[in-house]
């Protein structure tokens, strides 16, 4: 194994894990700046690690990525929500302008009954840019927040503004993490990305990580169900199906309710002293 490319090692990434630690809190001293972060094998202190959700539209950042964020609050850890769109183009009935501000208000009534916080960069909806800006502003917003862990989409999507929300947020890991990228907050390194398991982003997607959330499973449903789309009403039946993955998740790792999520490569690696 070679410290200077691998640096950190994942501890417990075993099925069933039932909460992420706070080794993610922050980042190691032997981090190289601005590398991507990967797991740790020596500071499993008992804090939970505050996580943000960066998702392409609020329906993602609650539907896909809601259980962890709520489970990481219930343990006491700060939770963000940001849409990089509104999603003001979702409904065949609502026109987008009276559209975004409903999901504006749905997003924010959710994070409240999750005990967690929302927040908007508010790009149009379909149209999300890979740009300098937009990553400079995700940047900053992990510098302000400076969470242990964020949870985002997978890069494996049909839908543009998904794999756009990934690029993303994947270059401003790299800017917030910089020290000598001089911005208003100071650098921060987040300690794991987690990518959430998403119906549009199904492409290649292998989790590795199941989280025990039956504990918040009906709280996160009674969220979720703010948003009028959580019933079908724009084609996709949410509610069945993000239900019955939390079931089914859960039959694979051996509790009533779970999520599953994708480590990155460099996350993925375990030490051990034996089998
Ligand atoms: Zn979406």
């Amino acid at each position: 194994m070679d410290d200077s490319t691998r640096r950190r090692f994942l501890k417990d990434v075993s099925l069933g894990a039932a909460a992420f630690s706070a080794s993610a809190q922050g980042a190691q001293k032997d981090q190289m700046p601005g590398r991507p972060p990967s797991g740790d094998t020596q500071a499993q202190a008992s804090l939970p690690a505050s996580v943000m959700a960066f998702a392409a539209h609020p329906g993602d950042a609650f539907f896909a990525m809601g259980l962890a964020v709520a489970r990481q609050v219930q343990l006491g850890a700060q939770g963000v929500f940001l849409s990089l769109s509104l999603g003001e183009r979702g409904s065949a009935r609502i026109a987008p302008a009276q559209y975004g501000p409903l999901q504006r208000q749905a997003a924010e009534s959710a994070a409240h009954a999750l005990g967690a916080s929302a927040e908007f960069l508010a790009y149009a909806d379909g149209e999300i840019p890979v740009s300098e800006e937009a990553k400079f502003a995700v940047c900053d917003l992990i510098r302000q927040y400076r969470p242990g862990i964020i949870v985002t989409h997978w890069r494996g999507s049909w839908h543009k503004d998904h794999e756009a929300c990934y690029q993303i947020v994947n270059d401003a890991l790299f800017y917030a993490g910089l020290p000598a990228l001089d911005r208003k907050q100071a650098a921060h390194e987040v300690g794991r990305i987690f990518f959430a398991d998403n119906w549009e982003d199904a492409n290649s997607f292998v989790p590795d990580v199941y989280l025990d959330i039956t504990s918040v499973f009906e709280r996160w449903q009674q969220a979720c169900a703010i948003f009028p789309m959580w019933r079908g009403e724009n084609g996709f039946r949410y509610n069945d199906y993000y239900g019955s993955l939390a079931v089914t998740r859960g039959c694979l790792s051996g509790c009533k309710y779970a999520v599953a999520l994708m480590s990155p490569p460099e996350q993925r690696t375990r030490r051990v002293k034996a089998l």
